[in-house]
């Protein structure tokens, strides 16, 4: 199969004025990036009409889901839309001109910034910006405004899987092969992932495994993925939040001691065995079984599965993915419950498809599922605080020199690491934090741990700048709000959770006052005097990008967009645009490298770097009265929802919050199927409708994060990162759960707007 040609083609409606316009380009939500038609209808004096449709792409195979197939109502939105700045004055906004916001905003940077030193402006960014603007706005913080503070969303989403692939396999690349490979599979472990909720298309390439009855899901819920298993289709394993890491050492344990590990893969490509195998053995089951809260004999079972499929695809079987999700990483010990999974997943033998050179098919590999639309481009093109473009790191002094020589600029003055996105928000106005905050795309006032916290910090901010598209619940709090492009009215490249470089295609014409990102950081960057060139053509930015990637582990190099636009397999590093020979699954000439790490992984002596995993702590229990708070997201909604909430469609589906609840917790707390019950944790609390279901463990309730108001879910979580990714902990907040008091309950129907329905 080949990507259909990306071009826009226009067609006159028979017998009728209107004009049809279909352009080819990618969903604007999760990672998947599902290829869709946008048709656009002008009728002279009428509204634009939209539709979209799934198109044929190897990751959703003419598929989308509601999110997709209703994510042209965001175009039609513009009653909703920010279509000039906005300048708050006495708590309201007035709308301005671009000249006059782009020099208020030039004059209070230069203010605070000569009181208080170049760090005293932060920038905050997001894994749903285009590979350009991502690259862009790392380089507006450290050139344009001299500033180390930057972070993004991301830190929220990927860190601790892209930490520990890079502390093991020497790179961060989620899934290191094409998704299509998992069609094949026989066995397919998956931790803390939802995918039938979150990329519903996904579910396509587990048809194979399931039929197998080889698809495992690890999950305190039974989430809709796990539902997947049922009838013989596979085997749902619901651990303690947090649980993950220790299961994962004793599933090691087993699998070293019953001999299923193997070892000729583990002497060619792997060091440090030793050691895992010291960490792991103090694990059995029997231990084990406390503190993950599995039985003894199912993680037994588990380990053996696993063993036994490896072993098969030793010899010619069908290969076994481990595969994890947010579910496990967004711990405090997160990075090392993701370096167990790939631990494991190297004690079987899998990553790289097995041996160097092995001629009996492929054996399969570990990858985590990145969540946001551009989620891996958004974590290589230099907006974390401690990277530059291409996985450069802002300390390496080869990197800096070879980012300083693209801008123009001594590398000296490149600023060194910044603080991670929870550090440089819950310190923000404080003595060592930032007084004045540029945030993109990202709501931080929902999206962010101990959001309350995050709230009040805004508010005392000397500056906060909001570009976005609608007034989401930060843009709110903010003194100037820039009205950006959304999805179809720009220009770009995303990459998905498979690496693949994509085109992301402009199809209607943006509102008359919105600027793209790069515009403004081009003028505001001319206002502050920087040096260096600011293109704003996407094309141009990415000309800029490729120079500044060349030779760098995330190698853009030998890409360009004529390449993309014929709809060439792209899929990171790509240090030539000749084609590596490469086929995929589904018969595409691949450019780049599609499957990594089939010859050496990315250290210096081509092995993979194990080593001991000791758990830091293990789940205490709960004080009595207290239960185990968790969040994610439903099938309607993305993120914090400042997009979906504003579809009629979605938000009649899910129009509020609620949280789940099992019946065993529920008589205990005489708690009600359809009645409120008030959350607490040490941070805040929330209102939510109450679900009771046996889907869930009777310790621990789960919420979504999407809504706003009284129904925020980050209202309850805490700021505890972890040490190594900076990830904080939202799987797991200690809270208490008791039903509302009459005074407390939303009034009823018909009194109230929807929660979260459109503004
Ligand atoms: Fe595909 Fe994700 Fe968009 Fe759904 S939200 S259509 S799964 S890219």
């Amino acid at each position: 199969m080949t990507t259909p040609p990306m071009a826009a083609s226009e067609a006159p409606e028979t017998g009728t004025p209107a004009r049809r316009r279909t352009v080819q380009t990618h969903c604007p939500y999760c990672a998947l990036q599902c290829a869709m038609s946008l048709t656009v209808t002008e009728r002279p004096g009428e509204e634009n009409a939209y539709e979209t449709a799934g198109a044929r792409f190897p990751t959703n195979q003419g598929r989308l889901c509601r999110k997709g197939s209703t994510a042209h109502e965001l175009l039609k939105s513009r009653s909703d839309r920010i279509t000039a700045p906005l300048i708050k004055e006495d708590g309201a906004f007035r709308e301005a001109d671009w000249e006059e916001v782009l020099d208020l905003v030039a004059d209070q940077v230069r203010t605070i910034q000569s009181e208080h030193g170049k760090d005293a402006v932060g920038v905050f960014g997001s894994g749903a910006l285009t590979n350009e603007k991502t690259y862009a706005i790392g380089k507006f913080a450290r050139v344009g405004l001299g500033t180390s503070q930057i972070d993004y969303n991301g830190r929220w989403c990927m860190s601790s899987a892209s930490k520990a692939s890079t502390l093991v396999f020497g790179l961060d690349r989620g899934m290191p092969f094409p998704l299509t490979d998992l069609n094949g599979a026989c066995t397919v472990l998956m931790l803390g992932s939802n995918v039938a909720d979150t990329m519903p298309p996904f579910v396509q390439h587990l048809d194979g495994v399931r039929d197998k009855g080889g698809l495992i899901v690890v999950d305190p819920r039974r989430s809709a993925t796990a539902e997947l298993t049922a009838d013989g289709a596979g085997v749902h394993i619901q651990p303690t939040p947090g649980g993950d890491l220790v299961l994962l050492l004793s599933v090691m344990q087993v699998v070293l001691e019953e001999g299923w590990a193997d070892a000729d893969y583990l002497t060619a490509r792997t060091n440090g065995l030793e050691e895992l195998r010291r960490s792991a053995a103090h694990w059995w089951p029997e231990r084990a079984q406390t503190a993950t809260g599995v039985g003894a004999d199912q993680i037994r079972l588990l380990a053996r599965k696993l063993g036994h499929a490896a072993h098969a695809a030793r010899h010619g079987g069908d290969p076994v993915f481990i595969l994890t999700g947010r579910g496990v990483e967004q711990h405090r010990d997160g990075t090392d419950t993701a370096r167990a999974a790939i631990s494991l997943a190297l004690l079987l033998g899998l990553p790289g498809g097995g041996m160097p050179g092995e001629s009996g098919g492929r054996r399969g590999g570990y990858g985590t599922l990145t969540g946001q639309g551009n989620g891996q481009g958004g974590r290589e093109m230099g907006q974390k605080s401690d990277q530059l473009p291409g996985l450069r790191m802002v300390a390496d002094p080869e990197d800096r020199a070879r980012v300083a020589e693209v801008w123009g600029v001594d590398a000296a003055d490149i600023p060194g690491p910044g603080k991670p996105a929870t550090q440089l928000l819950h310190q923000m106005a404080g003595p060592d934090g930032v007084k004045a905050l540029f945030v993109h795309a990202s709501n931080i006032a929902l999206s962010a741990p101990d959001a309350g916290r995050v709230v009040e910090n805004l508010r005392k901010l000397d500056l906060l700048v909001v570009a976005d598209f609608f007034l989401s619940e930060t843009a709110e709090e903010a003194d100037i709000v820039l009205p950006v492009l959304q999805w179809a009215e720009e220009e770009g490249t995303m990459t998905n959770l498979e690496g693949r470089v994509l085109r992301r295609r402009r199809a209607v014409e943006p509102p008359e006052g919105a600027r793209s990102e790069l515009w403004i950081f081009a003028e505001l960057a001319r206002r502050l005097g920087a040096p260096s060139a600011w293109p704003t053509e996407p094309a141009e930015v990415f000309e800029e990008l490729r120079e500044a990637t060349r030779g760098a582990k995330a190698d853009y190099s030998g890409l360009d967009y004529a390449m993309l636009d014929d709809g060439r397999a792209a899929y990171w590093p790509v240090p030539s645009a000749l084609s590596s020979g490469e086929t995929s699954m589904t018969g595409e000439p691949v450019i780049g490298t599609s499957r990594m790490f089939s010859e050496r992984f990315a250290h210096a002596d081509g092995k993979a770097k194990l080593s001991a995993i000791r758990p830091r702590r293990q789940n205490q229990p709960r004080a009595a009265g207290e239960i185990t708070f968790t969040t994610g997201r439903l099938m309607e909604h993305y993120q914090s929802g400042t997009q979906t909430r504003r579809v009629p469609a979605l938000a009649e589906a899910q129009p509020e919050v609620y949280v789940e609840v099992h019946p065993a917790t529920a008589a205990q707390y005489a708690l009600s199927e359809d009645g409120y019950a008030v959350l607490e944790s040490a941070h805040g609390q929330m209102l939510a409708r109450v679900e009771v279901t046996d889907g869930i463990r009777a310790d621990t309730v789960f919420a979504p994060f999407h809504f706003p108001g009284s129904g925020t879910a980050n209202l309850l979580t805490r700021g505890l990162t972890d040490p190594e990714s900076s990830m904080p902990e939202f799987k797991s907040t200690p809270a208490t759960i008791r039903p509302a008091a009459p005074h407390e309950r939303p009034a009823p129907e018909g009194a109230r707007a929807p929660e979260g329905a459109a503004a």
